[in-house]
């Protein structure tokens, strides 16, 4: 499979050491990631380089430039703070900043965090759910807002739902690379990741690189409708990686966002 990079929990407190490390592997294979960013970050376990910097006070006009540069942004949350529990059309995880407060709720938040893009100069019409979680009312309340599509599901190639453009995310990234057709998208917390993690990537990186595609390259492919049955299956597909995600999670980081 042809392999793209989302970047999450992007904020103006994040680990910039660890996003800028993974930054300079994309820049030497010269891939564009997708980097999802939180307009009002209220999350206390993003809140990371705390101090004061040049970095973070230029946030803003840094994401823009990456943007300029070929990079893509999606609108990832608002403050990315779960407010419910619900699991939401593709359950990943048990928590969600959506899923379940209604469309009138989720409309004016969703308002909200894009009109702070916005004001920033930063314009996109991708979605990128915290935790993967949303329900049909976020759906139809990002069609209202104008967006088009979204970094979620399982498939090998993007497809058309509910009036989005869904670009799947890997389930299994070994799987992934034994396969030679189709598209996925790797998803990175550079905020949690160790030298192990690193290490895993450079040396991926460098087995795969003819694999690896820019963001932009991946929003190209033509996206086919899904129906019910394909629908149920990622359905399906998502419950089991919550079962046996969360049985390892117990036990080593309740915290950690898959
Ligand atoms: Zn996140």
């Amino acid at each position: 499979m042809k392999i793209s990079i989302r970047m999450d929990d992007i904020t103006p407190d994040m680990d910039w050491k660890k996003f800028l490390r993974f930054k300079e592997l994309c820049d030497l294979y010269q891939i564009k990631p997708l980097i999802g960013v939180v307009p009002d970050n209220q999350d206390g376990n993003l809140h990371i380089d705390t101090a004061e910097s040049t970095l973070a006070e230029n946030f803003w006009r840094y994401i823009k430039s990456l943007q300029n540069e070929g990079w893509c942004v999606a609108q990832h949350g608002v403050t990315h703070v779960y407010t419910t529990k619900k699991m939401g059309c593709f359950p990943l995880n048990r928590l969600s900043e959506f899923a379940g407060t209604g469309y009138e709720n989720q409309y004016a938040a969703l308002k909200y965090g894009r009109d702070i893009l916005l004001s920033h100069g930063i314009e996109t019409e991708i979605f990128m759910a915290p935790a993967h979680s949303f329900d049909c009312n976020t759906i139809k309340a990002l069609r209202k807002l104008g967006f088009s599509k979204m970094t979620d599901g399982f498939g090998e190639r993007p497809y058309l739902w509910r009036g989005i453009i869904f670009y799947p995310i890997s389930y299994r990234q070994n799987s992934c690379l034994k396969k030679n057709s189709g598209y996925t998208t790797f998803v990175v917390h550079s905020n949690t990741m160790n030298d192990k993690d690193f290490e895993r990537y450079e040396k991926l990186f460098a087995k795969y690189k003819d694999r690896l595609i820019s963001y932009a390259e991946l929003m190209v492919i033509e996206a086919h409708k899904r129906g019910v049955l394909e629908k149920t299956a990622e359905y399906a597909m998502a419950l089991t990686k919550y079962i046996l995600v969360s049985g390892k999670r117990i036990f080593k980081n309740p915290k950690k966002e898959f």
